[in-house]
């Protein structure tokens, strides 16, 4: 029986378990891939007081932090059901092998994936100018031209973004609109090198064999092909967080993120969530980290009101 068990092994998941083992409580951590999205992350710029490092070697770095106490890490598990405890029960976690884990608090912190083109070219130059994360990659295409594919809300914020950091923006959108609030559409039309396509379906991502050189896309208007030379594409179409499992579980949004309270405590007592799988702002994983230490100080918070019952 745990104390704390947290899903998920991302900077979110990794923090929390720092934090409630340094409270001396029984913690445990299942998670599918240690690292999360850290994993596929080349250069990161902007871990505050790190300068420079790379995804896997953060990772490193987290699972030698957590290793430091007594955290059992189940990796490669994945969770596929959440039995909450009801009447001072401990709650269960059920994994694919079969196997049920017993917890008296649960902090669900399994990230998000962001939605990708599935285009050619996209997998082999992602991290080679295909990027997802204007706060993360925009500074490394300084005055470049890029693309950004996407006309909702993420997208338009992205353009207007990367549109004071690189040469020229294009937006692509497949609608044959915009789909942003209509306060940022003004932004971006007032910007001087943002171009906006609609009705444009990207094809395929071009590149030199090392990195991205340009974009295919058809016009849906007139059914021809086109092509513009960028040194990145910004892929905005969604954030998928990964949350279908617990569905009727916990409350969440209709993106289908967790809905969570300032102290990371969900709709039901006792289960917490943390960093990109939550209704928190800003996916990053300064921000992740600091959820999870959150949510591992609620969830303690919670345990001694309930021994004190
Ligand atoms: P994740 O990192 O997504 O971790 C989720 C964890 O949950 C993983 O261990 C996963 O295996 C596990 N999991 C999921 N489902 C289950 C399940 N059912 N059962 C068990 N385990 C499960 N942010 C920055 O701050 N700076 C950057 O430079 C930066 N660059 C990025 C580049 C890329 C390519 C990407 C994809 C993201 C980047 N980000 C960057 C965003 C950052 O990686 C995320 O905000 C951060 O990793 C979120 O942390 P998390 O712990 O909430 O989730």
């Amino acid at each position: 029986l745990f104390d704390v068990l947290i899903v998920g092994g991302g900077p979110a998941g990794a923090a929390a378990a720092i934090y409630a083992a340094r409270k001396g409580i029984t913690t445990g951590i299942v998670a599918e891939r240690f690292g999360g999205q850290v994993m596929d992350t080349l250069a990161i710029e902007n871990f505050i007081s790190v300068k420079e490092t790379e995804g896997p070697k953060l990772v490193a770095g987290l699972e030698e932090h957590v290793k430091a106490y007594e955290v059992d890490v189940m990796n490669h598990q994945r969770a596929v059901g959440l039995r909450p405890g009801a009447a001072g029960q401990p709650a269960v976690v059920q994994l694919a092998n079969g196997a049920e884990l017993k917890a008296k608090t649960v902090i669900l912190a399994t990230g998000a994936r962001w939605r990708e083109l599935n285009v050619p070219g996209e997998r082999e130059y992602r991290g080679k100018g295909v990027a997802y994360c204007p706060h993360c990659d925009g500074p490394l295409f300084k005055g470049k031209p890029v693309i950004v594919v996407g006309g909702g809300n993420s997208g338009v914020e992205a353009a207007i973004d990367l549109a004071g950091i690189v040469h020229h923006v294009t937006l692509l959108e497949y609608a044959d609109a915009l789909k942003a609030d209509a306060v940022l559409q003004k932004k971006l039309a007032s910007l001087p090198n943002v171009t906006v396509i609609t009705q444009a379906e990207t094809l395929e991502i071009l590149g030199d064999g090392q990195k991205m050189t340009g974009l295919r896309y058809r016009d849906r208007a007139s059914g021809e092909e086109r092509q513009i030379d960028a040194a990145a594409v910004f892929v905005q179409i969604g954030l998928v967080p990964n949350t279908d499992w617990l569905d009727g579980v916990v409350a969440r949004n209709r993106f289908g993120e967790i809905e969570i309270d300032p102290r990371c405590a969900t709709s039901v007592p006792g289960i917490f969530a943390a960093g990109d799988c939550t209704t928190v702002p800003y996916k990053q994983i300064i921000i992740a980290m600091g959820e999870g230490a959150k949510a591992a100080l609620s969830a303690f918070d919670f345990l001694i009101r309930q021994s004190a019952a």
